[in-house]
């Protein structure tokens, strides 16, 4: 059984910077499940399913085969034998997965692939439902957060650096919206585990984030 940091939270956190450069430290791998729900949004929508259309999400679901490999520490998600790394990050493929991670079917299909990797290796594994559902014995939890207006900046600036143009205004809406339907819905809502420590980085950077997951570590598991 590998040891395990869950850090959960809502979009645009700053979850996948952080959870990178926290397994670098420990030298444990990076998993990060929200790039799993975004394949398979990527691949839902490829085969023309809407957001509503929630039965044959339940029944397209099961024709995405979804794996990931690491190339120079960098997580590689595999859908269907082809590398989509570089075209899961745009809002449409976020704004599916947000819908379609709300089907039970979808959830049962990545749940076997998230806890197997976390049994076999040490791994900072970062969601929504990891500290809750997927790994709730896990030995550092974290619930990572930042105001709405914070995340939509961040997020902005993101894809200013990829070159890509966007609109503020659009995008704190969009994670309004995501927080919303992530938080509300039946199976595996985003909520901080009772267990989580909660870290709120609206005015920190992101050295002092990393390093205070480090400290709740040392506590935790070094003690
Ligand atoms: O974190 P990221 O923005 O890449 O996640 C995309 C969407 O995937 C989230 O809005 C959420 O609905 C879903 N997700 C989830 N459970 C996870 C990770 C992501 O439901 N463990």
């Amino acid at each position: 059984m590998g040891c395990n940091i869950a850090i959960d939270g809502p979009a645009g956190a700053g979850k996948s910077t952080i959870a990178k450069k926290v397994a670098k430290e420990l030298s444990f791998i990076y998993v990060d499940t929200g790039a799993m729900y975004r394949a398979m949004a990527y691949y839902l929508l490829s085969q023309g399913i809407k957001g509503d259309e929630q039965e044959a999400i339940a029944e397209k679901c099961q024709g995405a085969d979804i794996s990931i490999e690491y190339k120079d520490g960098e997580q590689i998600v595999i859908l269907n034998g082809e590398n989509v790394n570089g075209v899961i990050r745009t809002e449409e493929v976020g704004n599916m997965a947000s819908v379609s991670s709300a089907n039970p079917k979808v959830r049962e299909h990545l749940l076997k692939l998230q806890r197997t990797l976390a049994a076999s290796n040490d791994v900072v594994m970062d969601g929504r439902d990891i500290g809750t559902t997927i790994l709730p014995d896990a030995e550092v939890k974290i619930y990572l957060t930042a105001s709405p207006e914070t995340r939509a900046k961040r997020r902005a600036l993101e894809y200013e650096q990829k070159g890509i143009a966007c609109d503020i205004n659009q995008i704190c809406q969009d994670i309004v919206a995501r927080d919303l339907r992530d938080m509300n819905r039946e199976i595996s809502p985003l909520k901080q585990a009772e267990d989580a420590v909660l870290v709120d980085s609206s005015e920190m950077g992101i050295d002092e984030v990393v390093n205070a997951i480090l400290h709740v570590y040392r506590q935790k598991v070094q003690a």
